[in-house]
C-alpha cells in the first residue's frame, strides 16, 4: 500500500462519522441514548429492522420505563408487548437481564463489554453496540450488516458465516475506531449496511467507502460477501384444535424454556405419514391434553417461516366430549372464553387462529 492509500485507508472512518452525524435517521433512542433505551433497542433490533421496532420500543419503554419496572413486571406482561415481534426468547433474557442487574447490579449496568456479556441475551454484537452508544467505550459491534459492508470494502473471502471472519473484521475495526466516537462510528457501520451497502445492488455510487472498497474498484460487489447456501428448510404439516366447551376454549401455555416459551397456543401438532389432518387434531389433542374431540370443520390454514422451518398450520373446531384437561406437553391448560383470547401473549400464527375462531363464533 503507498502512503498515500495508506492516509486515505485511515480518513474513512472520520468522513463517516461526519456522514452519520450529518445524515442519521431520527429513532427514539438516538434522542435519548440511555443505558436502557439503548438496551432496549439493541435487543429489538436483533433479527428486526427500524420501521418495525419503532412502534414496540415506544410502547414498551413507555409500560415499562426503566430496569427496575421491568424487573418487577411479570413475563406474561413483557410477553404481550412483544407479541408479534418474534424471536421471544429476547424478551424472556430481557425480563430475566432487568432482574439481574437490580438485584446483583443494584440496576446500574456493568460499563464494558465485557462486563455486559455476563448478563442473559447479551452476545459479543449486543453488548459492543450497548458499550460503545451508552458509554462510549470504543469497541466494535460486528452483526451482519457490518460483516458484508467490511467483507466487500477489503475484499475479505472467508464465509460469513465462518467465525474467523468476525474475528478478523472486528481486530481490523478496532483501532480505527479508537481514533474518532466510537458511538457514531458504530451506528455509521451500522446504517451504511442498513441502507447503502445492501445485500443486493449495493449503492456503491452514492458511497462514501467507494475510493477504498476492493469490492466496488474490482467489480465484485455481487460475489462479496461470501455466503454459503442454506440447506434445505424442512417444512411441517400442522394441525391444531380449538376446543370448544360450555362457551369455552382450550388453550395451552409453552414452557419457558422451549421455542416460543410463555405464549399461549391452541394444542395440536406434525402431521404423521399416512395420517389425514384432522386425524392428527385428534390424536395431538389427547396426547397434550388427554381430552378426546369430536373434530369438526377446518377454520383457517396459516402458513409461517420461523428461522429454521416452515409449518403450514390448518386449525379445526373442536367439541370436547370427555376428560379432564391435563397439561402434558405444555405447563398450563386454560378454559376461557373468546373475548379474553385477546389478553394472551401467543405467536403470530396462533393470533391469526384465534381471531378467525372469534369471528367465526360470532357468526354462528
Ligand atoms: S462501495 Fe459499494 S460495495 Fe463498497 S462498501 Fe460502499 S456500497 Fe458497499
Amino acid at each position: 500500500m503507498s502512503k498515500r492509500e495508506n492516509r486515505l485507508s485511515v480518513t474513512w472512518p472520520r468522513e463517516l462519522v461526519r456522514w452519520f452525524e450529518r445524515e442519521h435517521r431520527p429513532m427514539p433512542w438516538r434522542s435519548d441514548p440511555s443505558p436502557y433505551k439503548v438496551w432496549i433497542s439493541e435487543i429489538m433490533l436483533q433479527q428486526t429492522q427500524v420501521v418495525t421496532v419503532i412502534p414496540y420500543f415506544d410502547r414498551f419503554v413507555g409500560r415499562f420505563p426503566s430496569f427496575e419496572v421491568l424487573a418487577a413486571a411479570d413475563l406474561q406482561d413483557v410477553l404481550k408487548l412483544w407479541e408479534g415481534l418474534g424471536y421471544y426468547s429476547r424478551a424472556r433474557n430481557l425480563h430475566q437481564a432487568a432482574r439481574v442487574l437490580v438485584e446483583k447490579y443494584k440496576g446500574k449496568p456493568p460499563l464494558t463489554a465485557a462486563g455486559l456479556r455476563e448478563l442473559p441475551g447479551i452476545g459479543a454484537y449486543t453488548a459492543a453496540a450497548i458499550a460503545s452508544i451508552a458509554f462510549g467505550e470504543p469497541v466494535p459491534s460486528v452483526d451482519g450488516n457490518v460483516l458484508r459492508v467490511c467483507s466487500r470494502l477489503w475484499g475479505l473471502e472467508t464465509p460469513m458465516r465462518d467465525k474467523a471472519l468476525a474475528d478478523e473484521v472486528r481486530a481490523r475495526l478496532t483501532p480505527l475506531i479508537r481514533k474518532v466516537n466510537p458511538s457514531h462510528f458504530n451506528q455509521a457501520m451500522m446504517e451504511t449496511g442498513a441502507l447503502i451497502c445492501k445485500p443486493r445492488n449495493p449503492q456503491c455510487s452514492g458511497c462514501l467507502l467507494s475510493r477504498h472498497c476492493v469490492a466496488f474498484k474490482t467489480n465484485r460487489t455481487d460475489e462479496l460477501p461470501v455466503v454459503e447456501k442454506a440447506g434445505i428448510v424442512p417444512h411441517y404439516r400442522i394441525a391444531v384444535g380449538v376446543v370448544w366447551k360450555k362457551g369455552r376454549i382450550l388453550i395451552a401455555r409453552r414452557a419457558e424454556k422451549q421455542m416460543l416459551g410463555g405464549l399461549w397456543e391452541f394444542p395440536g401438532g406434525k402431521q404423521e405419514k399416512d395420517e389425514v389432518l384432522d386425524e392428527t387434531a385428534v390424536r395431538e389433542i389427547q396426547e397434550e391434553t388427554g381430552l378426546a374431540v369430536r373434530v369438526g370443520v377446518p377454520i383457517v390454514t396459516v402458513k409461517h417461516a420461523y428461522s429454521h422451518f416452515k409449518i403450514t398450520m390448518t386449525a379445526f373446531r373442536c367439541e370436547w366430549l370427555s376428560g379432564r384437561a391435563r397439561p402434558k406437553a405444555a405447563v398450563e391448560l386454560k378454559w376461557i372464553l373468546p373475548a379474553a383470547l385477546v389478553d394472551y401473549p401467543m405467536p403470530r400464527a396462533t393470533r391469526r387462529i384465534a381471531e378467525a375462531s372469534v369471528i367465526r363464533s360470532g357468526k354462528s
